[in-house]
């Protein structure tokens, strides 16, 4: 299905900034097509986790990845069974820098349910926090750390 893409999630979060991505763009693939499923999952989501911490800070929470269709997942070399393909999960990141990024971490575990928190740091210095929720089992609160995209480490803070 295709939802309006200025359908609200949340009060701050919109279908767009789920399903819009630049690899998607380039390559041609379409990654607007949406189960309702997957809508309730970005929707609780944003509910539980990003709307909580957009609202707790007062800022911008921006989205660099959230729902990726198997296509998209490939083309970013994403897990094989990558949450991001549920819209159970999203990439987001601080126009404030990283000490900001961190400050929403630290924010998000001493506050939040969440499924998994992923603090993911790449050699060319980018950031960003990999969120995930689920809906259909209990949450696991997992924290962890990644600074290749391949292995994960737990993370105490
Ligand atoms: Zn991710």
């Amino acid at each position: 299905m295709k939802y309006p893409a200025e359908m609200k999630l949340s009060p701050h979060f919109k279908v767009k900034e789920f399903t819009r991505s630049e690899t998607a763009a380039k390559r041609g693939i379409d990654n607007e097509d949406v189960t309702p499923v997957q809508l309730a999952n970005m929707q609780a989501l944003c509910e539980n986790v990003l709307e909580p911490l957009r609202q707790q800070f007062g800022e911008p929470v921006y989205i660099s990845s959230g729902y990726r269709c198997p296509a998209l997942n490939k083309a970013v070399k994403g897990a094989l069974k990558s949450q991001h393909m549920k819209g159970e999960a999203a990439d987001i990141y601080s126009k404030q820098g990283a000490k900001r990024l961190r400050e929403w971490y630290l924010w998000m575990v001493d506050n939040l349910v969440f499924d998994q928190l992923i603090w993911e740091t790449r050699p060319s210095g980018s950031k960003w926090i990999h969120v995930c929720y689920v809906t259909y089992r209990k949450n696991r609160h997992q924290k962890l750390q990644c600074k290749d995209g391949k292995t994960y480490q737990a993370l105490d803070n």
